[in-house]
């Protein structure tokens, strides 16, 4: 293998790997792929469930029966007021709100709310986004309430995912230069006692929780919330109003108060289990999340386009230094590597794409495979090819080259043993010469041959003048012809001009002459005639002989291949000639055909390049 054929099909090796690396990479930042990452994330998250844990949490529910037993959804103010003052009695942890406290409602109802509000001590209440369509800005509680609370803290629970299923949420929300932590996190500070968040880009510090929230494209600081496969526990207001022995369930938990009725609550979210939430279930769901310290970590885009290209090189290096069952038990071990990734990572707390690195690993594996499947074939069959012309040049050298040869061996043989009278040695002398410059003339055609069909000679192409050439065969061929009374004939001037390498085109006329003669009667004739079209020349050979059978025509250019007629009529032959001449034809980009009527003779003729039109 020469070194720049190497380096031309490594390059192609690798640009081809290149490809399946930039194609799954695209694939994988297509919405229908973060379609398939987010339904293998449920999937995960489904498989990897939070382990079970006494919640420091508890809902306290403004539920239907709430409404319905406490005056619907007008008396929300008074509901409020109710429900903060069993709380507050009960002392929490933390009381959260995630009840909107932006619009002044009845002076004396806004006036009790915020008295009950303020014998919380540890309050957090909603800071909401006005859903504008023209400008959002924040909708923070009253100044009254907002006095009262320890903390304001985001309520934003919307996604931003492909198929509207809440996976996370920011726990920072920057809004008109003012920036809110969210609900959950503001609850979690005070459960914790601690009086600041620490911030850097990639996590936030609370208390002696490290919560890692790098800041994403858009500015926000994602978690991604590990759901409970059940129900958080929770608490009707009107429950609570009605049976005052519940209260202690709230001592010293964080407690969430906020709407959950289904008829009331528009906040409602899609969860990856497929249930929906309240807004207020979501941010104590958060708030767990930020409780057991058990994150998940979403990857950075670096990491996706790393484990591409490293799967993409260890599928180009697999095929590339190995080859049948290793390689492909190597492939199928690094597809199952790529497939069981995610999943590894999950159990870790990373979330890893699955889209891109398994797209990578299939696509690079198949091509890579494919690549090397495909040069092996190439090579095996090029070795078959290889053996096989040797075996013809064998049996080429056994057969043709021993005619020369024996006239060669027996004429130097009579020259040593006899006395010669001088004119018969000089006789037998002439014809050793021409029998060995024969010999000399054959190896070389063959050689010529050969190389042309391996793709190693490059034609001699000159214009060569058609008259000359058949001439010079007519010449060389006449001996033959005379021995059997045979006239070669020209039935026009051959006037045309070919483009030809003209050594290889004579050796091709000077065959099909002497077939014609080798295979015809004595007393007949060969004709030559041409007809020149305005890009090409045909030279016809034409016989009175045997002919050939409709059944042989098309095999007589296959090598060794001799008619039953030519066999049986005991002339010798190797059927290597013809197949020479088709080579040697097919080289200049010409072609031969042959008509034949068996019995009355053949007609071979060659179509060439006329040399005016190259
Ligand atoms: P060879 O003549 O050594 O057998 P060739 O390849 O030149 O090999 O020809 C292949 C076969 O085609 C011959 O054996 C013969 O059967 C047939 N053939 C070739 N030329 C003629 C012809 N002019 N007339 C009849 N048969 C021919």
């Amino acid at each position: 293998m020469s070194p720049p054929r190497f380096t031309a099909r490594a390059i192609g090796y690798w640009a081809i790997l290149a490809a399946c690396f930039a194609l799954a990479l695209a694939a994988g930042w297509t919405p229908p792929a973060s379609r398939v990452d987010d339904y293998l994330y449920d999937w995960m998250l489904a498989l990897n469930p939070p382990a079970p844990s006494p919640p420091h949490s508890l809902i306290l529910a403004i539920d239907d029966s709430t409404l319905n037993a406490m005056g619907g959804q007008r008396r929300l103010r008074s509901i409020l007021t109710r429900a903060v003052s069993l709380a507050s009695a009960a002392h929490p942890r933390v009381l959260a709100l995630d009840v909107i406290l932006a619009d002044p409602g009845d002076p004396a109802e806004d006036a009790a709310l915020a008295a009950a509000l303020r014998s919380v001590p540890n309050l957090v209440l909603p800071a909401d986004i006005s859903p504008s369509p023209v400008r959002a800005s924040w909708e923070l509680p009253l100044p009254a309430f907002r006095s009262a609370a320890s903390a304001l803290g985001h309520v934003q629970t919307d996604e931003r995912s492909v198929d509207g299923v809440t996976r996370q949420i920011s726990l920072e929300w920057i809004l008109d230069h003012q920036r809110f932590w969210a609900l959950s996190l503001e609850a979690f500070r005070l459960a914790r006692g601690v009086s600041r968040i620490l911030e850097s880009p990639r996590d936030l510090t609370v208390g002696a929780t490290l919560i890692p929230a790098p800041i994403g494209p858009a500015g926000e600081r994602p978690l991604r919330i590990r759901f409970t496969t059940s129900a958080l526990p929770s608490l009707s207001v009107r429950d609570l109003a009605v049976h005052p022995a519940f209260a202690s369930r709230l001592t010293g938990q964080t407690v969430f108060l906020g709407v959950t009725s289904l008829s009331e609550t528009r906040d409602r979210v899609r969860t990856p289990y497929g249930d929906t939430l309240s807004g207020v279930e979501v941010h104590a769901q958060a708030f767990e999340t930020l409780r057991r310290g058990r994150f998940l970590v979403s990857s950075p885009d670096s990491y996706t386009v790393f484990l591409c290209a490293a799967f993409v090189l260890a599928a180009g290096l697999v095929f590339l230094f190995s080859s049948g069952w290793p390689a492909y038990s190597l492939g199928a071990a690094l597809l199952l590597a790529a497939h069981s990734l995610p999943f590894f990572l999950f159990a870790h707390g990373f979330i890893s794409p699955y889209v891109a690195p398994v797209g990578a690993a299939w696509l690079s594996a198949a091509a890579a495979a494919s690549y090397q499947h495909f040069l092996v074939r190439r090579r095996l069959r090029r070795a078959e090819s290889d053996t096989t012309r040797y075996r013809q040049a064998i049996h080429f050298v056994t057969h043709e080259m021993r005619t020369p040869l024996t006239a060669i061996q027996g004429s130097s043989e009579i020259m040593g043993r006899y006395q010669l009278p001088e004119e018969k040695r000089r006789e037998i002398a002439g014809l050793i010469n021409s029998e060995s410059k024969r010999l000399a003339r054959m190896i070389q055609t063959f050689l010529d041959v050969e190389r042309l069909s391996a793709g190693q000679l490059e034609l001699k192409l000159q214009p060569v003048n058609l008259r000359a050439l058949v001439d010079t065969c007519i010449r060389r061929a006449q001996p033959l012809a005379d021995r059997k009374n045979i006239s070669v004939q020209l039935a026009d001037p051959l006037d045309a001009s070919i483009r030809a390498d003209a050594e290889l085109i004579e050796y091709a006329v000077y065959n099909l002459i002497t077939n014609a003669i080798k295979y015809s009667p004595p007393d007949t004739r060969v004709t030559l005639s041409s007809t020149a079209a305005r890009d090409a020349v045909t030279l016809s050979i034409a016989d009175q002989g045997m002919g050939i059978d409709p059944a042989d025509l098309k095999h007589i250019f296959t090598r060794f291949y001799r008619t039953r007629r030519a066999e049986s009529s005991g002339i010798d032959g190797t059927g290597i000639g013809l197949s020479l001449v088709q080579q040697i034809v097919q080289a200049h980009s010409g072609r031969v055909a042959v008509t034949s009527s068996p019995g009355q003779g053949s007609c071979f003729s060659v179509t060439l390049p006329a040399a005016s039109n190259n």
